[in-house]
């Protein structure tokens, strides 16, 4: 696994959330609080990445990360220019590193990067100059870290931040989620109290992963008493033809409706990373009701965004 911290130990790029302490976690959350502000308010801003050049190198599908993002670098004083640039091949891999060592010699400072082959975001950060620093913005079905940060950020907001006497449930396609495995990391991490996959089997990750959360196959078993509820998307995209279930028959075994979420606590939230399928995992009254934390998440990512941001680029010197 790539080292993505520097000699002195800080961050020096962020592609997954995996052992980070929990110490860490509870910094870049306090940090991105901080940058939390009330929507119709004038976002805070100011000029802490002044100087600084981003790319955005992205070759799946993204609306909230990469806006969120580009936002997020903005209101740091960094420019942001979106890219488009072939990563995936690896018959391409020399072209790819060409251009991003031309992207260098432009003085790009980092690239966010994301991509639907597993590796690739380690690779470009294992060949990017010492000075140049790479965030994953998704990476295939293995890890999405500002994701992560972002769900926890807002379970904090409603829960407190003592993550020890939470019950939190993940439900749906587990096993093709990076949105799942980033949550495992970040709220394992902040050692919390209990973690549930619900899935159908077929949808759950192997044996192994995810080694401590508890598997329910029904969500009549797993949701009782549950604080948080996080549905998932299921990704068409990382399924054969044959793989994909019926919508109607999902919905009618999996999605989260109404009376199945007066299992959960009555003071629940519900979570989903977007975009969503009414109907299909999500019920909109539920998706839209009072519980619903879905439109928090969203303004939690630019937060959690300029605190990693901030904290990966800050300490580097203003001219070489
Ligand atoms: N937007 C999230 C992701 O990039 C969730 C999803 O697509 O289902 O993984």
């Amino acid at each position: 696994m790539l080292n993505q911290r520097r000699g002195d130990g800080s961050l020096r790029h962020l592609i997954t959330l995996e052992g980070l302490p929990r110490a860490e976690l509870d910094a870049l959350l306090d940090h991105a609080q901080r940058y939390v502000c009330a929507l119709g308010a004038r976002p805070p801003m100011n000029r802490a990445l002044a100087g600084v050049t981003l790319g955005n190198l992205f070759t799946e599908p993204s609306t909230r990360t990469r806006v969120s993002f580009e936002l997020a670098a903005r209101r740091l004083g960094a420019e942001v220019i979106n890219l488009e640039v072939q990563l995936s091949s690896r018959a391409k891999g020399e072209t790819m590193l060409d251009t991003i060592h031309t992207l260098e010699s432009l003085h790009f400072d980092g690239f966010v990067i994301r991509d639907s082959e597993p590796g690739v975001v380690a690779h470009v950060a294992a060949h990017v100059a010492p000075h140049v620093s790479v965030f994953s913005a998704g990476e295939a079905h293995l890890s999405h870290p500002t994701q992560g940060l972002l769900d926890a950020l807002t379970v904090r907001q409603h829960k407190g931040v003592r993550f020890d006497s939470l019950s939190i449930a993940i439900v749906g396609d587990i096993k093709h989620s990076r949105v799942a495995r980033s949550a495992y990391d970040v709220f394992t991490g902040l050692g919390v109290g209990e973690l549930r996959l619900i899935a159908p089997p077929a949808l759950m990750p192997a044996n192994g992963e995810f080694p401590d959360g508890r598997r329910f196959t029904t969500p009549e078993q797993g949701l009782r008493g549950a604080d948080v509820v996080m549905m998932l998307r299921i990704q068409k995209e990382r399924m054969a033809q044959a793989e994909i279930p019926d919508g109607e028959q999902y919905f009618a075994r999996y999605g989260l409706t109404a009376p199945r979420l007066r299992l959960a606590k009555p003071d629940a939230i519900v979570m989903h990373p977007q975009p969503m399928n009414r109907g299909i995992e999500i019920d909109s009254e539920v998706a839209d009701g009072p519980q619903s934390v879905i439109r928090d998440q969203v303004r939690n990512g630019v937060a959690v965004r300029m605190a990693v941001l901030e904290s990966v680029l800050r300490p580097r010197p203003v001219r070489a």
